[in-house]
């Protein structure tokens, strides 16, 4: 039953409360009152009351409050974040949301963030633009192209929206991510393409800013966070096959390369508590999932600082001849511990993460890719440019020679590494001797992959405010062809050096090239190609069964290119370690 008596201090004055609040003190005590002076009695009074009644707080709306206090109780205490909205405003109520995914592997996982979001509010997903109530565009604005791109979505998708039947429910589009951080404004207000917009650290604000869209007004959060993780969001992950998973560990980018604009959209760098993930991967063991892939910008300057007992002040140990541009940071579970624990959940789990800076290797890291099984020996190098001078205007902290010894460092560590990287070509006061020193770099290292990019000029860097953007758009071209040339040639090279030998595939599903082929990944992360078949579940069984996506499979190079290998299969494999096993019994 509800106490209709309950104070509402809010609408008593001070006279109007001081009886009811001694009414009540008499009543509840239980000690016989002594006969005083009647000024006496009145001091007395007085006092109990001030010590009995309400404090100050109780008066202000929505402070907190001890719950010791005896007529204070929870209805009078205002909890609901947003009082003047209905309880049910940022219910999805079953409409269907579209996303589209531009950009790096941490916009996939983001949009996994922010579907886990919505889903839990009551939205169903699509992949259908046409059914969507709402589409949301997670974007990138790395290079000027991928901006492009999207603003050419934008106004596809308002055609499409002022097509929309008066009868239905009317569109909303969104856009999240990093050119939502960058733009902010411009995007709001330049042709007016937009209803929502949420930055990279903002996504837990989604079902309200939609709410508010769906209400007919335009809605916006870019704040950036300092300690945002969304460590207890459990992304919905959404790979086709659902064999493979990516793992967000970190966020943000404290390294100021000068070219670079993710510091300035994804905020500063900040690692998620080390149990959260190991939740996650533990769960995505259980669900059968045989890879996941550790995410981040600079995924091993990785330090987890939430448990007190691993703040030692000892600084984090770079790879030899790199320094930061920041002061290394002291303390925390440092990647190599993080690396050793999630690699102990599940030995037929393969592990892999991108993407590292070159200056977080220590031999410590080294040492444990090469040790455990399951932790894939491929390691992605971005180096950028092969010129110290380049390096240097670039700030990445590091000479060619520096970059060189770590190389060889990691290939005497673990033989056979595969190794990949990103160059730009056409950095601000980029020469022909640089470019020259960027193709004989690549000749040296023999990458089996490449991401390369012409440089496109970002607003708000370093580069853009202190240096010329003075290589001109058909030089940065055709040095990019060259680089590309070079990275053929090479990865041609050393993946021929495959021909003959067994390696281990995670099945993906079927090729894209033919119906009659599947592909999926040996531990180098180079692509398979092979046809689709029974085979053994070992090499003495009789009895042979299809291929799954999610099986692993050995199989034998016998033919390749610089991008995809193709192999006749051997026969079905359980886990990693069966597969050192294999290894000794049959290359
Ligand atoms: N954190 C990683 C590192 O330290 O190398 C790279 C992450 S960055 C998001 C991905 C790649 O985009 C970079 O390695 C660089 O090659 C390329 N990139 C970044 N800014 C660029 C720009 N303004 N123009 C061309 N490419 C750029
Ligand atoms: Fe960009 Fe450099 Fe940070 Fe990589 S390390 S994300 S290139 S600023």
């Amino acid at each position: 039953m509800r106490n209709t008596n309950r104070l509402r201090p809010i609408f008593l004055t001070f006279e109007q409360w001081l009886p009811r609040w001694s009414l009540q003190h008499r009543l509840c005590c239980s000690k016989p009152v002594s006969v005083h002076s009647n000024e006496e009695s009145r001091a007395d009074k007085f006092k109990t009351q001030i010590a009995t009644g309400p404090r100050f707080h109780y008066f202000v709306k929505g402070a907190s409050i001890n719950k010791q206090q005896p007529v204070i109780t929870d209805d009078l205490i205002d909890t609901d974040k947003h009082a003047y909205l209905p309880e049910d405003s940022e219910s999805g109520n079953s409409r269907t949301v579209c996303f589209e995914t531009y950009g790096c592997q941490m916009n996939v996982n983001d949009t996994e963030i922010a579907w886990s979001i919505l889903q839990k509010k009551g939205y169903q997903r699509t992949s259908d633009v046409a059914e969507a109530d709402v589409v949301l565009l997670v974007t990138c604005s790395i290079r000027e192209k991928a901006e492009q791109t999207i603003w050419n979505r934008l106004r596809q998708l308002t055609a499409m929206k002022k097509r929309r039947l008066k009868t239905r429910v009317p569109m909303k589009i969104g856009v999240l991510g990093c050119m939502a951080e960058r733009l902010k404004s411009e995007l709001l207000e330049r042709e007016k393409l937009l209803d929502v917009l949420a930055g990279p650290d903002a996504y837990r604000d989604l079902p309200r800013l939609l709410s508010v869209a769906h209400g007919g007004q335009q809605a916006s959060n870019v704040l950036l966070s300092l300690e945002e993780t969304y460590a207890d969001v459990m992304p919905v992950h959404h790979s086709p096959q659902g064999y493979s998973a990516f793992v967000s560990i970190m966020r943000g980018c404290d390294n100021m390369c000068s070219y670079c604009i993710v510091p300035f959209t994804r905020g500063r760098e900040r690692s998620r508590p080390v149990s959260s993930i190991l939740e996650e991967v533990h769960i995505l063991s259980e669900q059968g999932v045989k890879e996941v892939t550790l995410l981040g910008q600079n995924v091993n300057s990785y330090r987890d600082t939430s448990e007190e007992q691993f703040c030692s002040s000892e600084p984090g140990q770079l790879s030899r001849g790199f320094r930061t541009v920041y002061r290394a940071r002291p303390g925390g579970l440092r990647f190599a511990d993080l690396l050793d624990r999630v690699s102990l959940i599940d030995p037929d789990m393969r592990i892999r993460f991108t993407s590292p800076h070159p200056k977080d290797f220590p031999d410590e890291v080294l040492q444990l890719i090469k040790e455990r099984a399951n932790i894939c020996k491929q390691i992605h190098l971005p180096a950028q440019s092969g010129s110290s001078t380049v390096l240097q205007a670039m700030r990445r902290g590091y000479s060619r020679e520096a970059y060189l010894e770590l190389v060889d460092n990691i290939k005497r560590i673990i033989p056979g590494v595969s190794l990949s990287s990103d160059f730009i070509s056409g950095f601000c006061g980029e020469t022909e001797e640089d470019h020259l020193q960027t193709l004989s770099l690549i000749r040296e290292v023999r990458y089996n992959v490449g991401f390369l990019f012409a440089y496109s000029m970002r607003k708000k860097t370093h580069a853009f405010h202190r240096l010329q953007d003075d290589v001109p758009a058909e030089v940065k071209q055709r040095r990019l062809e060259e680089l590309i040339c070079m990275f053929r040639e090479e990865a041609t090279k050393v993946n021929s050096a495959l021909i003959g030998r067994t390696q281990l595939v995670l099945v993906e599903g079927e090729s894209k090239r033919s119906a009659q082929d599947l592909c999926g990944r040996n531990d180098g992360n180079l692509k398979v190609i092979f046809p689709r078949q029974e085979v053994a579940g070992q090499p003495t069984d009789t009895h042979t069964s299809p291929i799954n996506p999610g099986d692993y499979v050995l199989v034998k190079v016998h033919f390749h290119s610089a991008v995809a290998v193709s192999y006749d299969v051997f026969y079905h494999t359980e886990s990693q370690q069966d597969f050192s096993l294999s290894i000794i019994l049959y290359v």
